[in-house]
């Protein structure tokens, strides 16, 4: 199964992130481990140390298309 990444925006709930190895689940804000160096941010599995989620910010402008 693929994490749930996007989807309509209908029922938006909390951001819940899925570790794909140990199926942990919790939202993003609460219970991973978030690595930040620099513009990179890293979101760890506290579970069993999964990456499950990297990003750089860097040249990334902070716009949304939200709306
Ligand atoms: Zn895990």
């Amino acid at each position: 199964m693929n994490a749930v990444a996007s989807g309509p925006r209908s029922s938006r709930q909390k951001s819940v992130l899925f570790c794909t190895e140990c199926s942990f689940e919790n939202p993003v804000s609460e219970g991973w481990l978030v690595v930040s160096d620099g513009d990179e941010r890293t979101i760890v599995c506290p579970e069993c140390g999964h990456v499950a989620d990297h990003r750089t910010e860097r040249s990334a402008p902070a716009t949304k298309c939200a709306d």
